[in-house]
């Protein structure tokens, strides 16, 4: 799940800022999940209009009223840990949230190109994290459906570290679980917000992932390199 900023939100067409580091020069590469790795479609599907459906039926409600009602509400916790805890959205709305991802869980898709790349950075001695702030159960949702562990030295759910990637202390304390050297890891996100904080943390190499959702077109940043694909990252 990434931070509701997108709802609604008609992307500007911007110049793609091309990515401006080596492989040589990188030993570690630290990975989003949701919108980088893996389809947002699914999320944004998810939480947009499968749980108001669901939460309309179990409320008596109309579909209208329970969406603008739900996404007010995932607004008030935007950039938080709640936001991707499932515990919390089940008991604050009264729905099982991950039998509900499951029932959906046909629609979780990698993107293009992505075990090319994940061949490319073994062939070429670079080690992957996944660094999510996916909760632990959506996570394991999630690899139930893509199986892509075995490519990961480690994957770290930001519960485990107590702070959300949009939190810049979340960088500092990721060092006390997993140290790495700033200027030799490379971090891909689809969320500026994201990248900001790790920016302001000392991480040196950043790449921005232009089209999070299949559904939505190619939108980059105006601040940090981006990528449409993973293709882009082949050389
Ligand atoms: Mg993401």
């Amino acid at each position: 799940m990434n931070s509701p900023h997108s709802f609604n939100q008609a992307p500007e067409l911007r110049q793609q800022i091309p990515v401006d580091f080596s492989w040589e020069g990188i030993d570690r590469v630290f990975l989003d999940m949701d919108g980088t790795l893996l389809d947002k479609y699914y999320d944004d599907y998810f939480w947009e209009h499968f749980v108001p459906e669901n939460y309309a039926e179990r409320n008596q409600v109309d579909i209208a009223t329970a969406r603008h009602l739900l996404l007010t509400t995932y607004r008030s916790v935007e950039n938080t840990l709640q936001w991707t805890d499932l515990d919390y959205w089940s008991d604050r709305l009264g729905l099982d949230i991950a039998a509900l991802k499951r029932e959906v869980s046909h629609l979780i898709r990698l993107h293009p190109h992505i075990i090319d790349y994940f061949e490319y950075m073994r062939r070429i001695g670079k080690k992957l994290y996944l660094i999510t702030n996916a909760h632990p159960k959506t996570l394991e949702i999630k690899m139930a459906e893509v199986g892509l562990e075995y490519w990961f030295e480690r994957m770290i759910c930001s519960q485990e570290v107590g702070l959300a990637k949009e939190q810049p202390e979340f960088w500092d304390r990721l060092q006390g679980l997993l140290p790495y050297e700033q200027e030799r890891t490379l971090f891909i996100d689809d969320t500026e917000k994201v990248l900001h904080s790790a920016r302001t943390s000392g991480m040196r190499h950043l790449v921005h992932i232009a089209r999070p959702s299949s559904r939505l077109p190619v939108n980059f940043s105006s601040r940090y390199p981006s990528i449409a694909t993973f293709a882009e990252l082949l050389f």
